[in-house]
């Protein structure tokens, strides 16, 4: 059994031009452990899927049209709210993009981690290293002292006097540090996280991939990393899902999906990264905008954009087609077969 099956998501939400599917079929597997990178550019869809995971969507105007996102062999749309908050923080963490909005200004942050590890302790002790049986402060003391281990561990110097301090205390990299510690202080089995790294500059964003990556292998804990950025995809993932106005039009191993693309989307995002050795005004970019999803194309919804469209890309959506036990691409005409 997968740890989370996103099976065939669609989604659409209302806004004043109409009803936009902006799931349609969204299709991803992750086993633990892994590390998924969900990559594409803005409006395609990934953050309403990591948020579809945490069941953060607002239902309405969102409405789900169909499909499955099985969690533990659980279906994570049928769970109700208190289901949903037993396994957030817990089974599912989520990081997000900007700490600032993601901290309790007016809470220290140790006792912010420890709240998180308290909750996670209630159903496993082991977590907070007391007996079941220990008394409530015992269990806020154990947790405490935790907050303080994991604030060291992602690179908090003075951790234990740190924890004292409150969010505005920190610069931006070090509240980064403080949103993956409460992250993973609960030991999840499944992290969420949208653009962790994109307010970071080059080298504190190094830092901060290396360290989760260093982490989530201690845990054993699954990732979906949701970024535009397929540079930090190379840097973290084990697999990549490339979404396109909706849906995944490529995924597989990242080693494969990077060094042999195969679906024209991917070909034309890696063309588009900047590399060494780049001759001065040769960067191609992709012409177009990701279509309106109140109206998409009919078939592929790539098609407008793309260079190798044929008529026959108007029918449907295109199937999805192995590329290799491990690498699949969602294209009527990829390279060498039509
Ligand atoms: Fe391009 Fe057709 Fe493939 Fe879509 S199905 S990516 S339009 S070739």
């Amino acid at each position: 059994m997968s740890l989370l099956h996103i099976e065939d998501l669609h989604l659409s939400l209302r806004s004043f031009e109409g009803e936009a599917h902006v799931l349609a079929g969204v299709e991803i597997e992750l086993q633990p452990g892994e590390i998924w990178g969900l990559a594409g550019e803005t409006g395609c869809g990934k953050s309403v899927t990591g948020l579809s995971v945490s069941r953060l969507v607002n239902t309405p105007p969102a409405r789900y049209l169909g499909g499955r996102i099985l969690f533990e062999g659980r279906d994570l749309l049928t769970l109700d709210e208190r289901a949903m908050r037993e396994l957030r923080g817990s089974r599912i963490g989520m990081i997000f993009q900007d700490p600032s909005t993601n901290l309790n200004p007016s809470l220290r942050v140790g006792e912010q981690i420890a709240d998180v590890a308290l909750e996670a302790g209630r159903k496993a002790p082991e977590i907070l290293d007391v007996d079941a049986k220990a008394g409530r402060g015992e269990r806020r003391r154990a947790a405490r002292a935790l907050a303080a281990k994991m604030l060291e561990r992602v690179g908090i110097r003075d951790a234990a006097q740190r924890a004292r301090d409150y969010p505005h205390q920190f610069s931006g990299g070090m509240r980064q540090r403080v949103l993956i510690a409460m992250a993973l202080v609960a030991r999840p089995r499944l992290l969420i996280a949208d653009e962790p790294t994109t307010a970071l500059d080059v080298t504190l964003q190094a830092q901060i991939l290396a360290l989760l990556r260093e982490l989530v292998a201690e845990t054993g804990t699954a990732v979906l990393l949701i970024t535009h950025n397929l540079g930090v995809v190379a840097q973290i993932c084990s697999h990549v899902a490339v979404m396109y106005a909706g849906r995944v039009v490529e995924s597989g191993r990242m080693d494969e999906v990077l060094r042999t693309p195969q679906h024209p989307y991917t070909r034309a995002l890696l063309a588009a990264l900047p590399h060494p050795g780049l001759e001065r005004g040769r960067l191609s970019n992709l012409p177009g905008r990701v279509p309106d999803l109140v109206r998409p194309p009919p078939g592929c919804r790539f098609a407008p954009r793309c260079e190798r469209a044929q008529a026959d890309c108007d029918q449907g959506p295109p199937p999805r087609v192995a590329c290799s036990p491990s690498h699949q691409a969602a294209c009527r005409h990829l390279e060498g077969r039509s």
